[in-house]
């Protein structure tokens, strides 16, 4: 980290999660350690904790950053699929993902960052933005002091919510981001009996529109929480749910921390980017709708972000950078969206499965041997213990 070097820049990123560390590693590595590139966030990237399950699709990311054992707490090899009563299905594949050290893996971004020349800045919260002639004025406070830098281009890579950029008149049209933010709780705990090769899955009415689950960490501690769709009605505070949840089926673990979040997951068709602004990562809600993953995805979409930053400012005219700007969306669409938009779909029919259906559907899968569980298997397990569900999942299937 250094001091700041210079007021202006060609591109500031606020944000060093997943997306802005990698558009600002992208962009730095596409120049060759050229632009005059800012990264700013409000805290240490690395600083635990991250509030996360830390669960990713290991063949995804490492076509995006190779995977390191340095970051990298374990693989998984299966998946357990667990109804409201209990019965228990296993999806097995030798590589289903890994899961992350996402303090580890933000440090090695960081890493990648300095060595393509990006200005790193934490502890630096961007307070606002605002738009003066053809600039982005952005205001941070540094080391307790207010400072003011002028760019080009702005990157809001801050996450869900987009507190940043919400209010700007100019901005008026470009994706909020906030329009299904779901709430996620976890707790890291102890005594709870898992598999250290398994991740294991709650679904059923306890779990409106969302899911448990188990993620092993160390082969101690697990990370174990629930998502809840956006329009949730728990009677009771996600805190005290998630504590219930935990002493009822484990009634010797010990809860050593609880953290939440919001997930960012509704994918919609607006711009990603506007008069030199680019949203990238949960702040463009490219969250998966049903599996709530967003690293290998905020990954991508600031992957896309860069590329398309670079080719901004190498146009010569308003009308070009105004097709750069609608072709955000497009290149994220075609890379991820669109299967995204799918998904939303389907997840509606997945929020209407009953209790009983997924207690039939998990007591056939159960039946089958360890290994012989393929996705197509599970799949039409599932359709043939519950018919209904295939209408309910025919805007999925079309
Ligand atoms: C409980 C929970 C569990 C999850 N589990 C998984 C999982 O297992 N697998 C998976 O793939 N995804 C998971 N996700 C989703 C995943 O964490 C996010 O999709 C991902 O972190 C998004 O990356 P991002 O870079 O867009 O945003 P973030 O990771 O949120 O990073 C945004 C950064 O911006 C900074 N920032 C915010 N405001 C400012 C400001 N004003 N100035 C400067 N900096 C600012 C923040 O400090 C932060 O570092 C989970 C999410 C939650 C909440």
């Amino acid at each position: 980290m250094s001091e700041f070097i210079d007021k202006e820049y060609d591109v500031v990123v606020c944000g060093a999660g997943p997306a802005g560390l990698m558009a600002a590693c992208t962009y730095g590595r596409l120049t060759g350690g050229a632009g005059r590139v800012l990264l700013l966030d409000k805290k240490e990237p690395w600083k635990e904790p991250i509030f996360c399950a830390e669960a990713v699709s290991t063949g995804r990311l490492n076509a995006l950053w190779p995977i390191s054992k340095e970051w990298v707490r374990g693989g998984i090899s299966g998946i357990y699929f667990t109804s409201p009563k209990g019965y228990r299905a296993e999806f097995y594949s030798k590589d289903c993902g890994s899961l992350l050290d996402r303090s580890r893996f933000h440090h090695a971004l960081a890493d990648g960052c300095a060595a393509a020349n990006v200005e790193c800045h934490f502890d630096t919260p961007v307070t606002k933005l605002s738009r003066e002639g053809d600039s982005w004025v952005v205001q941070v406070v540094c080391g307790g002091e207010s400072r003011t830098v002028r760019t080009k281009v702005v990157v809001d890579a801050t996450g869900p919510g987009c507190r940043l950029t919400r209010n700007i008149d100019c901005l008026k049209g470009i994706e909020s981001g906030d329009t299904d933010l779901e709430p996620a709780i976890f707790a890291v705990a102890e005594g709870i009996e898992h598999s250290r090769e398994h991740i294991e899955l709650f679904f059923g009415s306890e779990f409106p529109n969302g899911y448990g689950w188990i993620f092993p960490r160390d082969g101690v501690e697990v990370n174990i929480g629930f998502v809840l769709g956006k329009d949730h009605d728990t009677p009771v505070p996600l805190r005290q749910k998630l504590l219930d949840f935990i002493s009822q089926r484990y009634p010797g673990a010990k809860v050593k921390a609880i953290y939440g979040g919001m997930i960012a997951c509704g994918q919609s068709r607006r711009p990603l980017a506007m008069h030199g602004l680019f949203k990238a990562g949960d702040a463009a809600s490219c969250v998966n709708p049903i599996s709530r993953s967003g690293i290998v995805e905020s990954i991508l979409c600031g992957k896309i972000v860069a590329e398309s930053v670079v080719e901004w400012l190498a146009c010569g005219s308003d009308a070009d950078r105004v097709r750069v700007e609608s072709s955000v969306l497009d290149r994220w669409m075609k890379a991820q969206g669109r299967a995204h938009l799918q998904i939303a779909n389907a997840k509606r029919s997945f929020g209407k499965i009953s209790d009983a259906q997924f207690d039939r559907a998990a007591e056939k899968l159960s039946r089958i041997p360890q290994g012989h569980a393929s996705l197509w298997r599970i799949f039409f397990t599932v359709l043939s213990a519950c018919p209904s569900l295939i209408w309910k999942m025919r805007s999925f299937l079309r």
